[in-house]
Parts: structure tokens; C-alpha cells; sequence
């Protein structure tokens, strides 16, 4: 594969598993510099194993405030510029929506909305030094423009994020682009830990991967190819976009 991303320095949330660890593993592939954020440790040191082992990696609670600002502190004395931020960290959750309550809505956007535009706004002097800019890119999901019945703040959260985009993107050219992915349905732990036999959770499986007109459920590879895309020189005139990679769960959801 060409060295597409061969001397940028690329940040990736949620880089320990799922959807962020497909991103690292191909923006890396193809020459990136990767610095791998995320909760928990050990899941971060499995991605940098699997991609070798060059590369930095930051354990941080991105809903924390003092947590962004040391991410966003080693990251200026270390590099001193970033070219490519992927903000893909993020939770999910389900239920009806009369049991709600405010500090469940709170958790969800802590992470989705709160954090994300906490980290990137702290990173936004090193984006700047991006060339030929400096690239966001922020993982939404089909739920963010088709909301369905039982996530309320899960939705919320994403077409948040959407809304975000859009904002950033109008600020900060041509500085930085900023620009969304929005996901179908991905296998990843975020579904395989929703519990059940192994047996049930691949009926689920099935039953999702019905639903999409491609007829199968997406991998970490599908939306990291689109990251890619994005955060290329090849989108050097995309900002404010949302390009949706849902194998067409949006367009039967409708
Ligand atoms: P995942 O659970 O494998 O990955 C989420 C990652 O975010 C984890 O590594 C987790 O440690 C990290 N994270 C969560 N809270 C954090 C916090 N406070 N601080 C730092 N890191 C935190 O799930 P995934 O499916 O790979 O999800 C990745 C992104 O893709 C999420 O934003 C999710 O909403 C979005 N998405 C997923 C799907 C899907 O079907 N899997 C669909 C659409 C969008």
C-alpha cells in the first residue's frame, strides 16, 4: 500500500479496540505516525503490538478536562504539530426512553460530545501547523440522521456531533478541515458486550446484518478505508462533510 500518510502525525481516540484500533492500523499501514488514546492501557498496547510497537500511546478518560489538557500537553512537547486528529472514542447506550434519567443523558454526552470537543479545541494550535492542513475527523453513526426507538442519548450524542463538525469546519478553514464518518452497524465489543449465549449473539448478528441493503455488518476495515479517504490529501477540498458508511442501513432505516 502507498505511503499516503508517510511523515504526519495522526492522534486516534478510542484507539484500544473496534472501529479505533481499524484506523490506527490503516492510517499506520500507510506510513502515519500514531500516538493511540484511549481508556484503558492494556488495550491500547494490544494495537500498538499488533501494529509493531512504534508508537506512542496516552491512557486517558477523555470525559475528564485534566486528562485532555495532558493529552493535548504531550502531545505540543512531543511532536509540537499534529496533521491528523480521529476523534472515534466513544460510548453507547440503550433504553426506554420514560426511564431516563438527566445523569444518564449527562455519561453519553460526557464522552460523545463533551470530550471530543474538549480534546480537539485544546489540540487546535497544533492542527494549525498541519500541512496542507490539519485534518479532523469525527466517527458519528447512521444514528445520528435515522434515529431509532431506545437510544435517545446515543443519538442525541451523535447528531451532536454532526452539528460540531459543521461548526468547526466553518471556523477553522482553511486552517484545519473537519469532516464526519457515520458508521452502520459494526462489529465490534461495543456490540458483543451487550451479553447473551454465543449462539444468541449471532442471531442478533444475522438479524443486523439483514437490515443492511449490502446484507452483511460492517468491519472495523469499512469505515477505516472511508477515515482514510478523509484524511488524505486526496479530500483536500472536503470540510464540513459527513460521508455515511453504513453499507445503506440509513436509506432502509428510512
Ligand atoms: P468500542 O467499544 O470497541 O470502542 C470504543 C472505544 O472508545 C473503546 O476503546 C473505549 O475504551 C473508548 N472510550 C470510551 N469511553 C472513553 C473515555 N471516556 N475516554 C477514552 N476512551 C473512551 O466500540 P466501536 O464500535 O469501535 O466504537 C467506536 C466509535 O464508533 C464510537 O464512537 C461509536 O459510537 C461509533 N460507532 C460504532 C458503531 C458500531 O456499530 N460499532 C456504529 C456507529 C458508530
Amino acid at each position: 500500500m502507498s505511503g499516503r500518510f508517510e511523515g504526519k502525525i495522526a492522534l486516534i481516540t478510542g484507539a484500544g479496540s473496534g472501529i479505533g484500533r481499524g484506523i490506527a492500523m490503516r492510517l499506520a499501514s500507510e506510513g502515519a505516525r500514531m500516538i493511540l488514546v484511549g481508556r484503558t492501557a492494556a488495550k491500547l498496547a494490544e494495537t500498538a503490538e499488533l501494529m509493531g510497537g512504534i508508537v506512542d500511546c496516552e491512557a486517558a478518560d477523555l470525559s475528564s478536562a485534566e486528562a485532555n489538557r495532558n493529552v493535548a500537553g504531550q502531545m505540543a512537547d512531543r511532536y509540537g504539530h499534529l496533521d491528523i486528529l480521529v476523534n472515534c472514542a466513544g460510548i453507547y447506550a440503550a433504553g426506554p426512553s420514560d426511564q431516563i434519567e438527566p445523569t444518564d443523558i449527562e455519561a453519553v454526552l460526557s464522552v460523545n460530545l463533551v470530550g471530543l470537543v474538549d480534546l480537539t479545541r485544546r489540540l487546535v494550535p497544533l492542527l494549525r501547523l498541519g500541512r496542507p492542513s490539519g485534518v479532523v475527523i469525527n466517527v458519528s453513526s447512521t444514528l445520528a440522521l435515522t434515529p431509532v426507538a431506545g437510544a435517545l442519548s446515543y443519538s442525541a450524542s451523535k447528531a451532536a456531533v454532526s452539528a460540531v463538525t459543521e461548526t468547526l469546519a466553518a471556523e477553522w478553514g482553511p486552517q484545519i478541515r473537519v469532516n464526519t464518518v457515520c458508521p452502520g452497524f459494526v462489529d465490534t465489543p461495543i456490540h458483543r458486550q451487550r451479553g447473551g449465549t454465543p449462539t444468541e449473539v449471532a442471531k442478533f448478528l444475522d438479524q443486523m446484518a439483514s437490515r443492511h441493503p449490502m446484507r452483511r455488518i460492517g468491519q472495523p476495515e469499512d469505515v477505516a478505508a472511508a477515515v482514510a479517504y478523509l484524511a488524505s490529501d486526496e479530500a483536500c477540498w472536503v470540510t464540513g462533510a459527513t460521508l455515511v458508511v453504513d453499507g445503506g442501513l440509513r436509506v432502509a432505516l428510512r
